[in-house]
């Protein structure tokens, strides 16, 4: 029971699991039971949490919206070439993958990210 998505809502009765839907007329989210039919109004805050995860993986959507090249604070280094621009700027962060810590770069000048391949 460990690999439970963060987000994925259970019936308190049947323990099945709750399928988000749209009350069209109350324009609200709420969760309901294909088993009993049991139903419960989402938190206004799960609304966005609902919405991006049909477009975007959750992992995207936080690297998409801060922008690393912003950042003062990150370490840059100007021993690499950008794939895509050939820019030799870049800020490099590393990030949690499932084979362990990857070395990410982030190009300055047109915000290609791409790995680091050692
Ligand atoms: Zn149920
Ligand atoms: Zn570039």
């Amino acid at each position: 029971m460990a690999s439970r998505k963060r987000g994925l809502k259970f019936c308190p009765e049947t323990n099945d699991l709750l399928y988000p839907r749209e009350d069209k007329e109350r324009r609200v989210l709420e969760y309901y039971c294909k088993t009993c039919n049991y139903c419960v109004q989402a938190d206004p805050s799960e609304w966005c949490v609902y919405v991006h995860a049909t477009v975007v993986d959750e992992k995207d959507k936080i690297t998409t919206l801060y922008d690393v090249t912003a950042d003062p604070t990150l370490p840059r280094t100007r021993d690499v070439r950008c794939p895509k621009c050939n820019h030799n700027e870049a800020v490099f962060v590393s990030e949690p993958t499932e084979q362990g810590m990857t070395l990410y770069f982030h190009c300055v000048a047109c915000r290609e990210k791409w790995r680091d391949y050692v």
